[in-house]
């Protein structure tokens, strides 16, 4: 059992990506518990003002230390928490190796940043990890926690229905998966590879590892020099 407390000023961006699919089947299945928790519950004043103007004045606003805090704050107090993660661009990049290390941690809270990011000193202090989902700037860190959720969670023993598939896919084995068809077998003349249909394992394994050795030297020569 996995859980992630996600902290956010805009939950409602994270609703439909984790209450569908493998994430929803999984907390459904009590393998993962995911709670949304809305920063401005935690806000100043009757307002419950979250955000303000950055010291020194440079355009855009800044989520607060405070109700950031405090939300840390009761929940450690709670339990213990493997990770404070905090999404970012400037982070470390999420990657297979560092889903699957995650995937084997208990307890962890995922902070979305929103506006120019968080006041710095929440990363000083607070957090333990930051994480990228790879160089450009979205507008909230709302939708790479949901990938890094999504990548985490379909790896846990039994949340995907076919245990070997997770395994199977790309990066696992820092190859590239390689193709899948299915029916019909020709479709307006563009034919499946005769050896999928030719009913041998031995040759349709070969094949699969031919074609993965091949995408990966043509598409991420990195894996294969391990420099990925
Ligand atoms: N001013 C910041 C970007 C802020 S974008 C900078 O230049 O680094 C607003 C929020 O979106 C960030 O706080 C972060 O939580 C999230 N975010 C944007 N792009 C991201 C990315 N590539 N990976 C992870 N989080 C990202």
């Amino acid at each position: 059992m996995i859980r992630i407390d996600i902290l956010s000023v805009v939950p409602e961006l994270l609703e439909s990506p984790l209450s569908h699919s493998i994430v929803k089947r999984a907390s459904d299945k009590g393998l993962a518990e995911i709670y949304v928790h809305n920063i401005r519950e935690y806000g100043r004043g009757a307002y419950r003002q979250v955000d303000d103007y950055p010291f020194g004045g440079e355009a855009g606003m800044v989520l607060m230390i405070e109700p950031i805090f405090n939300i840390i704050t009761k929940l450690k107090a709670e339990r213990d928490y493997d990770e404070v993660i905090y999404m970012t661009p400037d982070g470390e990049m999420l990657d297979q190796p560092m889903a699957n290390r995650l995937s084997c941690k208990r307890n962890m809270i995922i902070l979305c940043g929103h506006y120019k990011g968080v006041d710095h000193r929440v990363r000083e202090n607070l957090v333990t990890m930051e994480v990228s989902i790879g160089n450009y700037v979205l507008s909230g860190g709302e939708i790479p926690a949901a990938a890094l959720v999504d990548s985490i969670v379909r790896l846990i023993p039994g949340a995907i229905g076919d245990e070997m598939s997770a395994l199977s896919d790309s990066f696992q084995d820092e190859l590239l998966a390689p193709p899948v068809y299915t029916r019909p077998a020709d479709f307006n003349g563009w034919r499946v590879p005769d050896v999928l249909l030719s009913g041998n394992p031995k040759l349709i394994d070969e094949w699969r590892e031919r074609e993965s050795l091949e995408r990966t030297k043509k598409l991420r020569p990195s894996l294969l020099k391990g420099e990925d």
